[in-house]
């Protein structure tokens, strides 16, 4: 049974209380009754010396008779014994009625050394008595004894009647000590039950302080202290919520992906962009096994050299299937007491590793367009210088070759300079309001002229009114009159090139169709790359370096707008471009 604070602090104080009094109660009736024995042997001595003052004549019966009397007019009872133990005389029965008293040891000791006393139970009386005995000697005779005795049952009703005194005095101590014995228990058993409801509040995470008085004893200097300690928990736990915010907020927004992984291998936080980059479902990874969340033998055994305490780097691991993506990785011990655990970071790689791809393409296509007109124009120049042909009509086409092929070697520096300055971002555009026509007329214009021996039909189909535009005039034309152009170069005789104008939402859509040989669909998306070309050979045939669309597509956004194509093999093509209007 749990005996709580309250009866642990009374029941001690009680016993201790009822101790105190019974060891009260039996000194003082231990002092009480030596003090009432003292009080009646005096009494009884002074008898004796009464008695020795006047002794009678012991052989006279009646003198005798009459001093036993007169001495027992104190209360006591006065025997006299003569030597042989025989009753002389006595104040209470007839001496003749008495049996022989000297077996009695007071009398015994009376004759022997001249006094004897007892207290004794008297079977006789039925009561405790206190006996005085002594001898009286007489010149000449045998001695004789005075027997004195008194009962003690007066001494000890006076004994009960100051006991009963004493106990309703230490009753009423009893009752007022036990009433404030147990009230400070329970005070003292409620405080420090409050203080234990305190911890528990504290020990659920509710730091709300205890009232407490200002100047208390040592448990008020204690809930004070708590107080305290729990107002520092307070803040403690407030900085550290903070900062786990701030640091968890710091994680999700980083593009890289973290993961902190457990000595059991089982992730206990991820960020989003880790989740994206192992491709892993809304669901949350935290708590699931490494294996399942990322299926990557390469990671999953860095992780494990890392939680063996080995930090590991990884310069490239791809992720997923459709897109394939690139990342570098890092796995990083973390020692935090006794746990162990690891830091896996992945950094997306993919970009990067694509334009590397990109710019590796990018000379190499170079090189390549540089190559063929290079190889033309040396060929035909070493053919020239080795005067293999006198003939002035094939040297004239063979210069006329050569031309051609510088011509066309001037245009495509000229584009990648163009292009290179666009994305070096040093393209200046002079930005002004213009009306459509006046980037459409020029370019129709050119076009006409260009296909002047061609049978192409040209179209234009344009509302009367048309908002104007925010552009730079030269740029636009540039990309207005390259849409043409191909549209020219990729539609046979007999097509149809059309030219449509008109406004939407805020901007004014170009548009140039033509029932040409059209773009496979796999094509489409690649067409505005710089030099992909659908059909590289007819496109050099043409004149064409594949880069023109990449230019156009660049421009267009760099006034806002964007580009974008339809098209069906053998039955034409449809290219788009927006230009914002004048707000
Ligand atoms: P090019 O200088 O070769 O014309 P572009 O960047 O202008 O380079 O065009 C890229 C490729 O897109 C061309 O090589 C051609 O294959 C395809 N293309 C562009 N316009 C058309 C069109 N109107 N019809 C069919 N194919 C086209």
């Amino acid at each position: 049974m749990r005996i709580n604070l309250f009866w642990k602090l009374s029941l001690p104080y009680l016993a201790l209380l009822v101790a105190l009094l019974a060891t009260v109660d039996f000194y003082a009736r231990q002092t009480l009754r030596q003090q009432l024995l003292h009080a009646g042997t005096t009494q009884l001595e002074t008898l004796l010396r009464l008695a020795r003052a006047q002794p009678p004549d012991f052989d006279r019966p009646e003198a005798l008779s009459r001093w036993v009397t007169w001495l027992a007019a104190s209360g006591a009872r006065v025997t006299v014994i003569a030597a042989d133990g025989t009753v002389l005389a006595d104040s209470r029965e007839d001496s003749r009625s008495m049996g022989n008293l000297a077996d009695r040891p007071e009398v015994q000791q009376a004759f022997a050394s001249g006094e004897g006393r007892t207290v004794r139970f008297s079977t006789t009386a039925n009561r405790e008595m206190l006996i005085l005995a002594a001898r009286f000697d007489r010149p000449g005779q045998a001695p004789v004894a005075l027997h004195l005795s008194m009962p003690l049952g007066q001494i000890q009703q006076e004994m009960a009647a100051i006991r009963r005194q004493l106990w309703t005095g230490l009753l009423a101590v009893l009752v007022v000590a036990g009433g404030i014995t147990l009230w400070l228990s329970r005070q003292f058993a409620r405080r420090v039950e409050r203080l234990k409801e305190f911890s528990a509040q504290v020990a659920t995470g509710d730091f709300r302080s205890l009232p407490v008085r200002r100047r208390g004893d040592e448990l008020d200097a204690l809930a004070h202290d708590w107080n305290e300690t729990a107002r520092r928990l307070d803040q403690l736990v407030q900085a550290l919520t903070e900062e786990r915010r701030r640091t968890e907020a710091i994680l999700a927004s980083m593009g890289e992906g973290v993961a902190v992984v457990d000595a059991d291998s089982r992730i206990v936080f991820c960020n989003h962009a880790f989740c994206s980059a192992v491709q892993w479902g809304p669901e949350p990874c935290a708590g699931r096994p490494l294996v399942e969340v990322v299926r990557q033998v390469e990671l999953v055994s860095a992780v494990e050299r890392a939680l063996a305490g080995q930090q590991v780097r990884i310069e490239e691991v791809s992720l997923g299937s459709v897109p394939q993506r690139f990342f570098a990785a890092t796995a990083t011990p973390v020692r935090g007491g006794a746990s162990h655990a690891a830091v896996l970071v992945l950094h997306d790689i993919t970009e990067s590793r694509r334009l590397e791809r990109v710019r590796r393409d990018f000379v190499a296509n170079v090189s390549h367009e540089l190559k063929t007109p290079l190889t033309a124009i040396q060929g035909f120049a070493e053919t020239l210088l080795s005067s293999a042909s006198e003939n002035p009509e094939t040297r004239r086409r063979f210069l006329e070759i050569i031309r051609d092929h510088a011509v066309r070697l001037g245009r495509l520096t000229d584009e990648l300079l163009t292009l290179s300055s666009i994305e070096a971002g040093k393209l200046a555009l002079e930005m002004v309001p213009l009306a459509p026509e006046q980037i459409l007329e020029p370019c129709l214009e050119l076009t006409r002229l260009r296909t002047a021996g061609r049978q192409l039909a040209i179209a234009v189909e344009r509302p009367d009114e048309l908002p104007n535009v925010r552009g730079d005039l030269q740029r636009l034309q540039q990309v207005l009159q390259n849409l043409l152009d191909n549209a020219v170069q990729y539609t046979p005789d007999g097509g149809r090139i059309t030219v449509r104008v008109y406004p939407r939402e805020g901007e004014v859509v170009f548009e140039v169709a033509d029932t040409g040989i059209g773009i496979p669909e796999a094509d489409q998306p690649r067409i505005f790359e710089r030099f992909y070309r659908v059909d590289a050979a007819r496109s050099r045939e043409v004149g064409g370096t594949g880069l023109g669309l990449s230019i156009a597509k660049h421009l267009v956004e760099a006034h806002g707008g964007r580009i974008w194509v339809e098209s069906e093999v053998g039955r034409g093509s449809r290219f788009f471009f927006t230009v914002p209007v004048v707000r």
